[in-house]
Formats: structure tokens, C-alpha cells, sequence
């Protein structure tokens, strides 16, 4: 009867009730109306707190009565609405209502895309069985334990994705109960860890000429001025560097152009052969100089591609440098075409170093370069640029290398 919160209204009229009723007792033992004096002051008083303890009574069934509210917004999956439902699939945020008992009541079909679920595990109705990852299980208890919101972002091993979880704890009539959000944000940290790896690469990059000019010009300035055989060599190493820096903003901004499409392609039937025939001549002297045999099969009929020929030329003369620079005194270099089904195969094979079957599958990346090429020239970006023309022209890139025997970089491109 006397259940709920306490208040002072509640207490007084329960005081006054008691009151009555000893008053009652106390009352009913005498004789109401004295004949001599008429209403004595006790009925008087009986009277009075017959009205109070009404009002007391009164005011305490009117606190009793809950103050009337806006009807609440039912998230009982029984209770939902149809429009409600569809609002709750169609968004792209992963939400999961559960109550204090980590019973599900509801989930809806994003969780199940994130965290990979067949429907029938996407029915689940405990939160460890619905999501399967103890850390955003442990975020959902400690948010109760404390009353407050909790956010963190973990892998989810299934579906191999990056999920920020904020759990929030409900209030008023949803006491107890918790909705969880869950977003998507595996783009966000490729898109940070390509920046901080740019970053890092770019500025290793850059330190080392800008490192090679100092110590030259502090020798220069140290003596070696006044010896013009010295000065004349310290130059040329000056040379070198700041060509290699320029080597390297130009890659970049040509990187930037391709990536942002400034650079559209110029597609035209191109004679495939000759397109090969032209990049050797390009670097047969080169060849010769590194004291490498350059040589081309090329034996495929006139094979028009469609391509834009100048893109195509920079992506062999590219893969020809790399083959020229990996090979040691004494290798070969063939170059080769060969028809695939709609696509004509370019492909350029190597005596030299090869790379390790860990390195094959990060070469293609910007600025990656394995370990014993650290020492050579390169900025690691002509590749990641090859890799971008041959897609932009609807062609694959690839490569296929055995350490200490050599390497074959192919790629294709559509016939016409
Ligand atoms: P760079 O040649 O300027 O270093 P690339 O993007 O052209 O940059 O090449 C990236 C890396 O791939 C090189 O640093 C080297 O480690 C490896 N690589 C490329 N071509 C060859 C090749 N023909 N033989 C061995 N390693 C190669």
C-alpha cells in the first residue's frame, strides 16, 4: 500500500489518517452532543479532521497518479511500427537495443551486415551470442556498471572491418536498458594509415639528399673548395642529389594528376609492337651501359590495343629501367607480347635479383621498395604510377619473381 517514493505530502496524510482513526476510537467511547452546552469543541475538532484527513487523502492518490506524458515511443520489437521498423533497416549505422539482462530487443539488419551474421544468427537473443566479440560485450557491461556512455573501436575478425561502438544507457522509462551504435569506419583508418605512411615515406625521401647536400656544401666550405678536382667531384654528387629531388617532386605531382584523373587518357588504336619496339630503343644505350642484353619478341601479327600510346610507352620504359637496375653485368632483359582473351599481355623479364615472395604483393604500393633496392636510386613511385595508367586503361599489373633468378612484370591491355 505504501509502496513508491517517499514524500511529504504522502507522509502528512498518513499521519492525519492515524490521527482519525485513534480520534475514532477515542470519540466513540463519549457522548457526542452534551444536552446542556450543544456541539462540544471535540465534535468540532472531529469535524475538522474529517476534512483535513480527506484532503490528505486526496492529495496523496493525486500524487499516486503518474503526471500524463507524451505517449512514449514503443521499442518493443512487438510493439514497433511499420514505419519505425523501416527507419531502423534502412539506416547504416548497426543499432541493437538490449535490455538489462543483455537480452536483444531489437538489432537490425545493418548489425548483421557488419558483423557478417547468417539471418538465423543475426536472431540471436543475448548480446554475447548476437555479436561474438567480447570487447564490444565487456564496452556493453561496463557502460551499465557505470551509468554512462562508452566508446571504442576494434576489428571484427568475420567480416574484417573497423567498428566504432558507443553504447548509451537509457533513462526514465527505459532504465536499465542500452542502445548500442555501430559504425563502419575501415575506410577512415585506410585513409589515415595511407596518410601517415605518405608522410613518413615522403619526408625518409626527402631526408636523404637533403642530408647527401649538407654534409657536400659543409665540405665545400670545410677546404674542399680551394682543390678544384674535389670541387669538381663534390659537384657532380650535388648534381646527382638535387636531380633525385627533382625526380621525386616530379613523380609526385605526376602521381597526384593520374590519382585525381587531371590527366585524362588519350585512347586510340595503337600499334602494340610498335609501341614495344619504341621503349627499347628508348633504353637500349642504357642497356648496354649496365652491360645487360636487351632483346624483344614481338612476333604477334600487327595487334591494334586501344590505348593512349605515350602512357603506354612510359609504363614499359618504367618496367624496362627496373629490369635494367635489378640485373647484374652479364643478364637479360626480354621483352614480350602475347594475345589473351580480348586482351593483349606486355610483359618485360628479368635475369636479376628477383623479390621475395613477401615484397611481390606490396611493390606496386607508393614509395615501397624492398629492402637490397634501399641502396639504388629510385623514388619506390614508379610502379604505384604504372600500376595507375594500366588500370585507368581497363588493364591488370603483375608480377611473378624467384629471388636470385630474376623477374617478369606483366600487364595487359584490351584489344581493340
Ligand atoms: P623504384 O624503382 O623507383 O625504387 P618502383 O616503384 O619502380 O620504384 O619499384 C619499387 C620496388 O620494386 C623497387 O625498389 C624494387 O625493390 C622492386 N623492383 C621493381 N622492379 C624490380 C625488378 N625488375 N627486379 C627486382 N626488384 C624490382
Amino acid at each position: 500500500m505504501f509502496a513508491g517514493r517517499f514524500s511529504w505530502r504522502r507522509f502528512a496524510a498518513f499521519l492525519l489518517l492515524q490521527f482519525l482513526l485513534v480520534l475514532i476510537v477515542y470519540v466513540a467511547r463519549q457522548p457526542l452532543v452534551s444536552v446542556s452546552s450543544g456541539p462540544s469543541w471535540l465534535s468540532l475538532g472531529l469535524v475538522a479532521l474529517v476534512v483535513l484527513t480527506t484532503a490528505g487523502l486526496a492529495a496523496w492518490r493525486q500524487e499516486g497518479r503518474p503526471t500524463p506524458v507524451r505517449p512514449e515511443t514503443p521499442l518493443n520489437p512487438d510493439e514497433t511500427t511499420l514505419g519505425q521498423r523501416q527507419i531502423f533497416e534502412h539506416l547504416k549505422v548497426g543499432l541493437v537495443l538490449v535490455d538489462m539482462d543483455g537480452e536483444v530487443r531489437i538489432a537490425n539488419k545493418a548489425v548483421q551486415q557488419l558483423f557478417s551474421l547468417s539471418s538465423q544468427e543475426a536472431q540471436a537473443g543475448s548480446l554475447p551470442h548476437l555479436l561474438r566479440h567480447y570487447r564490444f560485450v565487456d564496452l556493453w557491461r561496463r557502460s551499465r556498471e557505470l551509468g554512462l556512455p562508452q566508446t571504442l573501436t576494434a576489428e571484427v575478425p568475420q567480416s574484417r572491418r573497423y567498428l566504432s561502438a558507443t553504447v548509451y544507457p537509457l533513462s526514465g522509462d527505459m532504465q536499465g536498458q542500452a542502445l548500442m551504435l555501430f559504425e563502419d569506419v575501415s575506410e577512415l583508418l585506410r585513409l589515415e594509415t595511407i596518410r601517415r605512411d605518405f608522410v613518413s615515406n615522403i619526408s625518409h625521401e626527402l631526408r636523404t639528399p637533403l642530408t647527401s647536400l649538407k654534409a657536400l656544401t659543409e665540405s665545400l666550405r670545410a677546404g674542399a673548395l680551394e682543390e678544384p678536382e674535389m670541387a669538381r667531384r663534390f659537384l657532380g654528387h650535388i648534381e646527382t642529389e638535387v636531380d633525385a629531388l627533382s625526380e621525386l617532386v616530379s613523380e609526385l605531382l605526376e602521381l597526384a594528376r593520374i590519382e585525381s584523373k587531371q590527366v585524362p587518357l588519350q585512347l586510340q588504336p595503337t600499334d602494340a609492337a610498335a609501341v614495344v619496339q619504341r621503349s627499347l630503343e628508348r633504353l637500349r644505350l642504357q642497356a648496354e651501359r649496365a652491360g645487360v642484353q636487351l632483346e624483344a619478341d614481338l612476333d604477334t601479327g600487327a595487334a591494334q590495343v586501344m590505348a593512349d600510346a605515350s602512357r603506354l610507352e612510359q609504363v614499359l620504359v618504367n618496367l624496362i629501367q627496373n629490369a635494367i637496375k635489378f640485373t647484374s653485368k652479364g643478364g637479360r632483359i626480354s621483352l614480350a607480347l602475347g594475345r589473351g582473351d580480348g586482351v593483349m599481355e606486355f610483359s618485360v623479364t628479368d635475369s636479376g635479383m628477383g623479390i621475395s615472395v613477401e615484397d611481390q604483393p606490396r611493390i606496386f604500393e607508393r614509395f615501397y621498395k624492398s629492402d637490397p633496392a634501399r641502396n639504388k636510386t629510385g623514388t619506390g613511385l614508379g610502379l604505384a604510377i604504372a600500376k595507375h595508367v594500366v588500370e585507368a586503361h581497363g588493364g591488370r599489373i603483375g608480377v611473378q619473381s624467384q629471388e636470385g633468378k630474376g623477374s617478369r612484370f606483366y600487364f595487359t591491355i584490351p584489344l581493340i
